[in-house]
Order: C-alpha cells, then structure tokens, then sequence
C-alpha cells in the first residue's frame, strides 16, 4: 500500500498514485507539485509536452482538475446551450489560417442587417431555453460601433433572457479605430447596451514570430490581454483560446499559456481557456502542421496544469471533434461548450464535427465517459443535472479511496 499525501485522498487513484510516484517516473516532480498545489513553470511545462507518457500527463491533468474542483462537483461537465451568430464573413484582414473571410466582392460575402440577426434567431426552435449569444464577426467598417449598439440593443429587447458573449479583443480594437476611440469606450458603450463577456477569440498564438506569420494585421499578443484586462476591471467575463496547428512550437504553446496566467494574476476575469485546432481546406497554411490526437490531448493537459487560476478548461469540439473532446475529460477538461447551432468559421476551415450536436447527442457524450452533464449559463451557473439513465449507471467508477 503507497504511503498516501494528506491532501485530498478521496481523489487520489491507488495506482496512479503509485505509478506516478515511482522514484523513476520523469513526471514524478511535476506529480508532487500537483499533489501539493504548487506552480508548474515554463520548463516543466515543455518538459510535460515532450514527454510520452500520455497516461502519466493525463494523470496529471486529472489529478489538478479533481484538486482545483469541490469534491462534491469533481464529476460534472458543463455544457451551454448557446447560438452562434456571425453577422458578417467580409474582413480587411489577411489572416494566412482564416477560410472564414472573403472580400466585398465575392460572391460568397454575406452581410446581416440587425433585422436579419433577430429573424434568423426567432427563426430557431430552441430560443426560448437559449442561454447565450456568441458573436464574432470580421473587421468591416460597415459593421462599426453603432451597428453592433444597434444589434445588442435588439438582442437585449428580443431576447432578454440570453446572455450576449460577443466581439474578440481584436473586434473591439478594430472598432476602437474605426471610431477613433480607445477600447475602453467601446467595451464600455457595447456594456452599457446588454455585452455580458468576451469571447477568447483573436489570440491565436501570441508568440511574436507567430503572429507576423499568420496574422500580421491583428492586435499583437500584448494588446490582446491588455483589452481583456480592461474587459475584467469592468467586471466584464472572458474566456481565452489558443489556435494551434500553425506550425507553432511547444515552447511558444507554453509562452502563450504563460502570458494568460500571468494577465489571470493581474486582472482575474478568465473563465475559460479554450485550445483550438487549425484546419487547411481554403486557406495558406501548410497541413503538415495538423494536431494528431494525441497533441490534442496535451494541449488540454499541460493548460489545465500551466493554467491553475483559470477555473476551467473547455473541449470545443467542432475544432477538436466530439471524440477527442469526450476523451479529454480524462485530460483535464471540464466543459464541452454547446449545442453550437450555426457554426460557420470552423466550418469554413473543413472540420469534419458536425455543425450542431443535439442536446442527447451532447448528454451521451458525456455520461459514455462516465460524467453527469450539468447545463450552465455563461458564468458556470448551474441551469439543470442530468443523471445518468439506467442503462449507463452500470459502468464502473475508477477506484478511488473512500
Ligand atoms: S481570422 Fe478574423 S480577422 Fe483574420 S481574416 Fe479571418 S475573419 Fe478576418
């Protein structure tokens, strides 16, 4: 029987514990860290990317997933039931990974009115148990600050119950320009008319290198934390991604998780971190680089470690696919976003996840590996528990001592 740490041994798994614990296990130090609730650094970090123990780094993840959650929650999965909604796919920028955008001309460009907003939503079955708005768009000067006053006010009176999560730190500062005013007048005029928190779009990699190679004409890395800081002192919620697949390095992975934690230290309104994938049908960037899966599990992994003050980590699985994304329950996740109706971007990019998970769809998922689904509003507000029908209650738990 392994001699057991104090902390919190309903969670600690007897053979994980022996096993990660073994004088001769490399992942053995970061294991103690986790155990104690001590921060792992950059190196360490990159020292979990280049290892191959994927059964040692999930246990890991889990293991700070389980010690950073209420023990009488460490097995819920939060879902959101939300809608997408991209008012339009014309942007002046040049983003090499972006399929999404098209010019003024083509014959693909679509621009939505705030009357064609609100249709298409009165449109949709579900609004009425809708819980959130995401809204992301491109940069079009047509779509300024008085637009999306005008959209979010509409919203706000069609819809008074949903709550509005729109405009990445890049549409904020985009607008900001259009207008001629800092960011903190457009947060604050888009608050003051029904915006709840920002999506964690436009991070992509901060990695300067990066960034001049993939999206030159976006906000750098430094601008983009300092708006969400911004966004957080108004006590505006947000969430964070990382879009991976570029051909990015893992030490510009772990760069990228470091400088959210450290904006997390200083501003402390992330919710969520959110890695992503790219995909190459329709735009310049080079396949090669695509994730297997088993990166996909690191990447959730190492920011549940990396990431100790962001409260959770989110599988989107129209990027990442609804079976990567079940499996990284084991790898630190504790969100599967949503029922997603009207997932256009990704889709644009050839991901092969389909569009719209039902709600059943999204349910099954979750108790398959074991979990009870629990449906939230946009700041983790429990909405409903689904327990798990008979027919699943029969799989065993993982042993864990009592
Ligand atoms: S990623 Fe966004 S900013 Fe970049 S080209 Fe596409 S729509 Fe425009």
């Amino acid at each position: 029987m392994p001699t057991l740490p104090p902390h919190s041994p309903d969670v600690i798994n007897e053979l994980h514990h022996d096993y990660m614990a073994h004088a001769s296990n490399p992942l053995r130090s970061m294991y103690d860290k986790v155990i104690a609730r001590q921060r792992i650094e950059r190196e360490e970090a990159e020292f979990i990317y280049n290892s191959n123990d994927l059964l040692g780094i999930g246990i890991l993840a889990d293991t700070a997933r389980r010690l950073a959650t209420p023990v009488d929650r460490r097995n819920d999965v939060y879902w959101v039931h939300n809608y997408h909604i991209n008012p339009t796919n014309i942007c002046e920028a040049n983003c090499t990974f972006c399929s999404f955008k098209k010019g003024p001309k083509s014959p693909k460009a679509y621009v939505m009115s705030v009357d064609d907003v609100i249709n298409m939503v009165g449109n949709y079955p579900g609004k009425d148990t809708l819980s959130e708005f995401h809204i992301v768009s491109g940069l079009y000067k047509e779509q300024d600050l008085a637009y999306y006053e005008d959209l979010f006010k509409a919203l706000t009176r069609e819809f008074p119950h949903v709550h509005i999560k729109g405009m990445t730190a890049v549409e904020i500062a985009y607008m900001a320009e259009l207008d001629g005013v800092p960011p903190e007048v457009v947060l604050k005029t888009l608050k003051d008319v029904g915006l709840r928190s920002l999506p964690g779009g436009g991070a992509e990699v901060f990695s300067e290198r990066m960034r001049e190679l993939v999206c030159v004409d976006k906000i750098p890395g430094e601008e983009w934390l300092r708006i969400h800081g911004l966004a957080h002192d108004m006590g505006l919620s947000s969430t964070a991604t990382m879009l991976a697949g570029l051909g990015e390095t893992n030490e510009e992975r772990v760069d990228h998780m470091i400088r959210l934690r450290e904006q997390q230290d200083k501003s402390g309104g992330f919710m969520t971190f959110i890695p992503l994938n790219c995909y190459y049908e329709g735009n310049r960037i080079d396949p090669s680089n695509a994730l297997t899966g088993v990166e996909n599990l690191k990447n959730f992994a190492v920011s549940r470690l990396v990431l100790d003050n962001f409260p959770h980590i989110k599988a989107f699985w129209v990027h990442i696919g609804e079976k990567i994304s079940q499996v990284g329950l084991n790898f630190g996740v504790d969100d599967l976003d949503g029922t997603v109706v009207q997932e256009k971007i990704a889709h644009s990019a050839g991901t092969a996840s389909s569009e719209h998970l039902t709600k059943d769809q999204l349910l099954n998922l979750i108790w398959k590996a074991g979990r009870i689904p629990i449906e939230r509003d946009s700041l983790y507000g429990v909405k409903a528990r689904y327990e798990p029908p008979a027919d699943t209650r029969g799989y065993h738990e993982a042993h864990t001592f009592a």
